[in-house]
């Protein structure tokens, strides 16, 4: 069965970067991990082709060469995803939708013309779906009815099937689940509480995978918790240390975490060794009522401040979540989450209006309360340009005013110099360095040519074409003088202004378009039932 597997475009979002990947001569950010993974676990005597829509589009020959097409996605990429199953249709071709987007909203009119909806995790629904198709079925629903696999099975994901140059970093997963319960969390829906993780072995496999195909750059570890199961993750960073050493260290890693990562100690040390730069926490707001409200108790039981420090002191880079919009939160809430940023630091500061997700809590107790203003199947999922999709405590117009003006001084290109001189300065040295032996490296740790010319053209625009550059020479002197092992992370870090800026004024734009179309005031009952839910 030839088979072509489609990934949807996406919007643009905060994380799109496309000004830095144009200078680095790379197309996106992280390639499609699920739909990798679904080619290892159908059987390898089908041919496959995989087509990134991020990346190009689907050429007449792929169309023409496919027996079955198998499209995956998020929310976010639902418009693209529809467009691609009406494509397939009108060439007759069968379509299997799965993933994120497919699993919480099976019925949604986006995918229903696909023929087979193989939803859940792909270890329990794809063997269901491969007997269809050797039975020679036309279509059909699988589900997984709340069962979660063993992961430690899962075979190696197919990453030959990528354009690797096309990608800034690689993913792999060690784990899914969390065992926390923010109220707004889909993970919690999709993968459970329990977090089922590898085995080490099986992801060095993968990292062997990655090496062997040529890979040299950044991997993401695409764990919603990486530390959601601490002691498996102690086995593994050992492994990953050892394999690191091995070889010169040729990755590394960056990933997602709790906050109270920055209590173990042991932890971040493993992290540091292993050559985790960068860890991404859900922070959502530093006001503690606002916390509680959203069931991240996890966020309230020390210090947000020092637990960013602490990290930082690693040398692992903080990145983090804000979220601006929970019930009862009062006035002010983007300007504390500005002066929160500035106090830490915190360079790549990810801020958003509160989405209720299809099945989560959240959606739940808004739709008994009667509050959600968006029907299941026209969630946008989280992004930055969304208003609230639900009737908030206080006036909606307020928490879209204070946003916007939150994400502008954010990146307001003299604070964020600022705030990232400020950050830099606190950097710990990489740990991994200590255990660094060139001699094991295969390659010379050489910039790529590509990265040379990106680092001029940074250098040009921000130290001699910008009305910032004064700031900018300052500053790197600064980091040059205090901080030398944290200078070329330094220098990229301040390259992403280049995204922000541009990025800022798409956030503004469609934010202002969205609350132009907004009725003068909310209906009478809407708003009275959301007074009456104001907390007191
Ligand atoms: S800690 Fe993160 S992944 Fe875990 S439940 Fe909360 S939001 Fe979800």
């Amino acid at each position: 069965m030839r088979t072509l597997f489609i990934y949807p475009e996406f919007p643009k979002t905060f994380w799109s970067y496309e000004k830095i990947l144009e200078l680095v001569n790379r197309k996106v950010l992280l390639p499609p991990l699920g739909l990798v993974t679904v080619a290892a676990l159908l059987p390898q005597n089908w041919p496959m082709k995989l087509v990134d829509r991020n990346v190009r589009e689907v050429s007449e020959a792929e169309w023409d060469w496919a027996e079955l097409v198998v499209i995956s996605g998020m929310i976010v990429q639902k418009a693209d995803m529809a467009v691609q199953i009406a494509r397939a249709k009108q060439r007759g071709l069968p379509v299997a939708v799965g993933g994120p987007f497919a699993s919480s909203t099976p019925d949604a009119p986006e995918i229903e013309l696909a023929d087979f909806k193989v939803l859940d995790e792909g270890e329990i629904t794809l063997p269901m779906f491969i007997e269809a198709i050797e039975r020679g079925e036309s279509g059909g629903r699988f589900s997984s009815n709340g069962e979660k696999p063993d992961v430690t099975s899962t075979p190696v994901p197919r990453f030959d099937l990528l354009e690797l140059d096309a990608y800034d970093s690689m993913s792999v997963q060690f784990s899914r689940g969390c065992p926390f319960q923010c109220e707004f969390c889909d993970i919690i829906v999709l993968y459970g509480r329990k977090p089922r993780t590898k085995t080490p072995e099986q992801l060095v496999a993968e990292l062997q995978a990655l090496y062997d195909l040529g890979w040299r750059r950044s991997i993401f570890l695409v764990d919603d918790n990486f530390i959601g199961n601490k002691r498996n993750a102690k086995l593994l960073l050992p492994a990953i240390k050892q394999w690191q050493i091995e070889r010169g260290y040729p990755f590394s890693f960056a990933t997602e975490a709790s906050v109270d990562l920055a209590s173990d100690d042991e932890m971040m040390q493993m992290m540091g060794e292993a050559r985790f730069d960068a860890v991404f926490l859900g922070i959502e707001t530093p006001d503690e009522a606002s916390l509680s409200v959203a069931g991240k108790h996890q966020n309230t039981r020390s210090s947000l401040e020092e637990s960013v420090d602490r990290i930082t002191s690693y040398g692992i880079r903080v990145m983090a979540g804000f979220i601006i919009g929970f019930d009862g939160e009062k006035t002010g809430a983007g300007d504390r989450i500005v002066r929160f940023v500035s106090r830490t630091g915190i360079p790549a500061a990810m801020m958003g209006m509160l989405q209720a997700l299809p099945n989560t809590g959240l959606w739940h107790r808004l739709e008994k309360e009667g509050r959600l203003i968006q029907e299941k199947a026209d969630a946008k999922g989280v992004n930055q340009t969304n208003l609230l999709n639900f009737v908030p405590t206080r006036p909606i117009r307020d928490i879209a005013n204070e946003y916007v003006d939150a994400f502008c001084r954010l990146y307001e290109p003299n604070a964020y110099i600022d705030r990232v001189t400020h950050y830099y300065g606190k950097v710990g040295a990489p740990r991994w360095r200590a255990f660094y032996k060139p001699e094991n490296s295969d390659k010379p740790a050489l910039p790529e040519k590509n990265d040379i010319r990106a680092l001029a053209t940074v250098i040009w625009r921000q130290g001699f074409k910008r009305n910032t550059r004064f700031r900018f020479w300052r500053s790197l002197a600064r980091i040059a003088r205090r901080n030398p092992a944290n200078l070329e992370q330094f220098v990229v870090t301040l390259a992403h202004n280049e995204h922000f800026q541009e990025y800022r004024a798409v956030v503004t734009r469609e934010i202002e378009q969205q609350l132009a179309c907004l009725p003068p005031e909310p209906p009478p009952a809407t708003a009275d039932r959301a007074r009456e839910l104001q907390p007191v």
